[in-house]
């Protein structure tokens, strides 16, 4: 993404400005698309964008290189596919995460829809403000970003506040309900930011939060319960591969991977992830230079050279700039470009304090090797 700009979040409705053209955000309902919807977005991505499709830390899909003349018929088009909000505020405050692993006759999409409906009504939300509903048999989003959690606990649902240890025990009736007045308790507290560093400031809303979530295992390539699960390179493919992929329904993940809904075997594209021991899970990269204007360097080239050298279990952020776009958390080993060179940053975030600054591209292998060797 670029680092253009600032305190909003971008949608179709309200796009943005990057290195390759604009970039048009569409966010599905329940993270789902079907195959037909698949198969649509493919052939817009090609017809008014460069043909790249990137799946975001939030389980959206951006076209990108999108140019403004195409935008009226690109909306339209979006439109009739059902994944055109009716504004662009209405879109802001559809930010909500689903769990991939929902199961058939669960709560999940039914709360999902539910959410959708009441935060229709809803006041304009700080930027990156967002719920997570995450009622698969386990919760698997507590890692990703999210402001009001609908959570799986040991026994039945729970309503958390991020930054909270524990929730409160709700039903598929009071759940929706009670995540309105925890947002309207976040509002009456002046509205801005974000909920972890409210509750992290010493306030608390009154919740009886006595119960955790229920944590389950991190979903990785291979089969899983709800089908088959792929991951795609630093989160981004070419149209053909979403082509390739609409085989079935869609579950979109919010960790660089999608979710094939009952399919056992792998189809047989380039530019899949199917193994989880997969070198390119270890590292992530942004767009970095020349598709965003914020980045110091290319990134994504040397994130694949490197990938070999890192250890399993290790990760390395190869980021285009400070804002660290690709993974905003501390990493065992980031890069950041400067000037078309990159400091190194141990265990720490994109804008942490480098431990070597002013590599050249050329010279990180081997400082790697040396790192890394036994
Ligand atoms: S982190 Fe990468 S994608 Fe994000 S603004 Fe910086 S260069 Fe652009």
């Amino acid at each position: 993404m670029s680092g253009m700009t600032k305190g909003w979040c971008p949608g179709a409705l309200r796009p943005m400005m990057s290195g390759d053209g604009l970039v048009v955000r569409v966010r599905p309902h329940g993270g789902r698309i079907t195959a037909d919807q698949a198969l649509a977005l493919a052939d817009l991505a090609e017809a008014h964008g460069n043909g790249l499709i990137d799946l975001g830390s939030r389980a959206h899909l951006q076209l990108r290189g999108v140019g403004e003349a195409g935008l009226p018929a690109l909306h339209g088009a979006l439109r009739d596919l059902g994944l055109l909000d009716e504004d662009a505020d209405t879109e802001a405050r559809r930010n909500i995460l689903t769990t991939p692993l929902h199961r058939p006759g669960d709560e999940t999409l039914a709360l999902v829809a539910e959410l959708e409906a009441a935060l229709r009504d809803a006041p304009v939300l700080p930027a990156k403000f967002g719920f997570a509903v995450d009622t698969g048999p386990a919760s698997v989003l507590t890692g990703d970003s999210a402001d009001i959690r609908i959570e799986r606990a040991e026994s039945g649902l729970i309503l958390r506040a991020d930054g909270m240890e524990a929730g409160e025990r709700v039903t598929a009736t009071t759940a929706v309900p009670r995540a309105m007045d925890l947002l309207g308790w976040f509002l009456g507290q002046g509205g801005a930011g974000r909920m972890a560093r409210l509750i992290a400031s010493g306030q608390s809303p009154s919740l009886c939060a006595g119960s955790p979530p229920l944590k389950g295992a991190a979903l990785k390539p291979g089969p899983c319960e709800a089908g088959l699960c792929l991951g795609l390179p630093f989160g981004q493919m070419r149209a053909a591969t979403l082509r390739a992929l609409a085989l079935a329904p869609l579950r979109l993940t919010p960790w660089r991977m999608v979710v094939l809904e009952g399919v056992a075997d792998v189809p047989q594209h380039p530019g899949l992830i199917a193994d989880p021991g997969d070198p390119l899970l270890n590292v992530s990269a942004c767009t970095g230079a020349p598709g965003c204007t914020s980045a110091g360097a290319p990134t994504r080239d040397l994130a694949r050279r490197l990938a070999p050298l890192v250890p399993a279990g290790c990760h390395l952020h190869v980021s285009g700039c400070a804002k660290g776009c690709a993974h905003p958390q501390p990493a065992p080993l980031t890069l950041t470009a400067r000037d078309g060179l990159f400091d190194l940053i141990e265990n720490g975030a994109p804008d942490a304090l480098p431990a070597l600054r002013g590599l050249s591209p050329d010279t990180i292998p081997d400082l790697l090797r040396g790192r890394f060797a036994p």
